[in-house]
């Protein structure tokens, strides 16, 4: 059984200040949280600083873009050795965000994730349709293209190791999540497709969240969901409390 995976997308919100009080106070409240894998992924500025603050403790830290290069002249781009060093584990690639807004395209996402895993970090691969492409019917097709151009070359293994976050666009920031039967369909079919590209062991090993307006009270019905594995949340992550509880409803459906 896959451990449940709860991950926090700060987006462009909290200084540095604003993210090391969170995580110290997060920290504290979830101490004892055994059984659920929790991440963190602040703005790069605060990275260390919350890398510092949960050392030691169940939760982890991720960045939330990077470049496919180890260094060279990008201006205001990041590397995942840079990210490594700030102690981030984890980084978050091809969110619709970044998609939409910054020209990612499934092409760099699979740069992306193959750089990110050459550092040892563990790619959070984001995937996901449109409001216009649900509505003509498109949803798996979409996943389709996203998984195999965005995954393209990666191992069996690799695959094992990533986290892939089924994210709506139009649930994210809306307000409007996927219905469970929404969610578990395209859940479902991302794992088929898993197993049919890269083997049983990947598609049974990788994790697949859920992202999407989730919130402490919609996280059950969306988590015990069979091919749900955890979320990946925006909006109610800013709060420690909310978050906590996510965290927390995550663990009791899980047992
Ligand atoms: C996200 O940014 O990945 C996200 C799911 O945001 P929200 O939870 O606010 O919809």
């Amino acid at each position: 059984m896959r451990t449940p995976f709860i991950a926090a997308n700060w987006k462009m919100f909290k200084t540095v200040h604003d993210a090391v009080v969170f995580a110290k106070e997060f920290r504290a409240v979830v101490k004892e949280a055994t059984g659920v894998e929790i991440v963190l992924a602040p703005p790069f500025t605060a990275l260390h600083g919350v890398a510092e603050a949960v050392r030691n403790s169940p939760v982890a830290v991720a960045g939330q873009d990077m470049h496919w290069e180890r260094e060279g002249a990008f201006t205001g781009e990041i590397s995942a050795g840079m990210l490594k060093e700030a102690g981030a584990e984890f980084v978050i690639i091809g969110h619709s965000e970044r998609r939409r807004l910054f020209n990612e395209t499934d092409a760099t996402v699979n740069r992306k994730a193959v750089a990110a895993l050459g550092a040892e970090l563990t790619p959070i691969v984001c995937i996901g349709e449109t409001l216009e492409e649900r509505e003509r019917s498109e949803t798996l097709a979409v996943l389709d293209r996203q998984i195999k151009a965005g995954l393209d070359g990666l191992t069996g293994d690799q695959v094992a190791s990533l986290v892939i976050a089924y994210e709506p666009v139009w649930a994210i920031g809306t307000g409007r999540n996927a219905t469970p039967q929404q969610a578990g369909e395209a859940h479902a079919h991302i794992r088929s497709r898993l197993r049919q590209w890269f083997g049983a062991a990947a598609a049974d090993q990788c994790h697949v969240i859920y992202g999407g307006s989730v919130k402490p009270d919609n996280i059950h019905e969306l988590i015990v969901l069979p091919d749900v594995d955890g979320a990946l949340v925006g909006g109610a992550s800013l709060d420690v409390r909310a978050f906590a509880e996510i965290v927390a409803r995550s663990r009791q459906s899980a047992v």
